[in-house]
């Protein structure tokens, strides 16, 4: 049986973030819960939170610490999420969603924290590039298109680039990353949770370098390797 995980995955906007969360969850067979999905959702929706989020968003900026860990909350404490972990992708984004994530989670606690490591440059091409299907959130870029021109090859939405991949936004985001969310890395080495993944390279060859990592950093504390590895 493959066992469950209670995993963050952290790494700057464009470091293909989304991709391996996606594949990490299917391989531990645990939700994947991206804060950015479930706002996005929300704005199309048209929620209270939606509406709160969604000029913030397109700005590049934060949504309030608050209501991104209420709404992390609310889902960490569905039953999937409880009883086989998950892949948490977007937040903690701060060192205070870090510890609200703490207290969400006690008296368990994260098995791991993965940083995904990419140059900024890379990040910067791969960004301007990206296109997503606004049903779905599927991933595509210019030179991986869909295959029928800007249809989604999963569920039929129509493919458009995001609202907030705009030059200036990506500018704020990183900006925000840099002095926000890089901190959270020696919060999270201190606490030994970190494990660091080269993200460079095609994604299929990405994912089994992050779950070779994630393995030995489970076996160093002491847990059997999941079957599928
Ligand atoms: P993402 O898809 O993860 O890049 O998130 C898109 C946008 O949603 C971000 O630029 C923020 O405006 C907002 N967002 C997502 N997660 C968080 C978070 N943990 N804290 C604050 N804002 C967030």
């Amino acid at each position: 049986m493959v066992s469950g995980v209670r995993l963050v995955v952290l790494g700057k906007q464009g470091a293909g973030k989304g991709t391996q969360c996606v594949r990490l969850s299917h391989h531990y067979v645990v939700p994947h819960v991206s804060t950015g999905d479930m706002l996005r959702a929300a704005v199309k929706s048209r929620t209270g939170l939606g509406l709160r989020a969604q000029s913030l968003m397109d700005a590049g900026e934060l949504v309030p610490d608050d209501l991104i860990m209420d709404m992390v909350q609310e889902r960490l404490s569905e039953a999937d999420a409880r009883s086989r972990g998950f892949v948490l992708d977007g937040a903690p984004r701060t060192i205070a969603q870090a510890k609200r994530l703490d207290e969400i989670l006690a008296p368990e606690r994260l098995d791991l924290v993965s940083d995904l490591d990419v140059p900024t440059q890379v990040v910067l091409r791969r960004l301007s590039a990206r296109r997503v299907c606004e049903d779905c959130g599927t991933n595509y870029s210019l030179s991986s298109p869909p295959t029928v021109r800007w249809i989604c090859d999963v569920c039929g939405g129509q493919v458009v680039q995001r609202d907030d991949d705009t030059e200036e936004a990506i500018t704020r985001r990183l900006e925000l990353y840099r002095r926000q969310t890089l901190p959270l890395l020696d919060f999270y080495t201190q606490a030994n949770l970190l494990v660091t993944v080269n993200g460079s390279g095609d994604p299929e060859r990405v994912t089994r370098r992050a779950v070779r990592a994630i393995e030995a950093a489970l076996a160093a504390q002491g847990r059997p390797p999941s079957e599928s590895s």
